[in-house]
């Protein structure tokens, strides 16, 4: 049986080292959301990644993402899907330390609904199972 792996909105992958990337579209919504120009919202929220081959998030200097608020997303309607599709459609070695979702044993059509709900993509079981 499909396992899914339940958010329980602890933040914490809010809040460790790493990149949100982002893409042109992503950077329209989420300038769209802030109801800045692209220009404004690039100037302000984002920066070059390390690969130097397009845009993430800017970081606060405690190191968590500039848009986390306390315990919130502030822009989760509009957030991108690097972030909508932790942890179930893609993860890393050691995250269930740090992240607290709650593992959920359900049926194929059932796991993908849940997918469908969490990332807004209708994705095949078998690519990550
Ligand atoms: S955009 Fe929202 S969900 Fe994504 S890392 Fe930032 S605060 Fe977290
Ligand atoms: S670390 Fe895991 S449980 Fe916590 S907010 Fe992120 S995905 Fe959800």
């Amino acid at each position: 049986m499909p396992i899914f792996l339940e958010c329980q909105r602890c933040t914490a992958c809010c809040r460790w080292p790493g990149q949100v990337r982002l893409t042109d579209p992503e950077i329209s919504r989420l300038a769209s959301f802030k109801e800045l120009p692209e220009h404004d919202f690039i100037q302000r929220y984002t920066r070059l990644r390390s690969d130097r081959r397009g845009l993430s998030l800017q970081e606060k200097p405690n190191g968590e993402c500039v848009f986390l608020d306390g315990d919130n997303c502030a822009v989760q309607p509009v957030k991108p899907q690097q972030c909508r599709d932790f942890p179930n459609l893609w993860n890393f070695p050691g995250a269930e330390k740090s992240c607290r979702a709650i593992p959920r044993e359900l049926s194929e059509a059932e796991w993908r609904r849940r997918v469908r709900e969490a990332t807004g993509r209708d994705v095949e079981l078998r690519r990550f199972c």
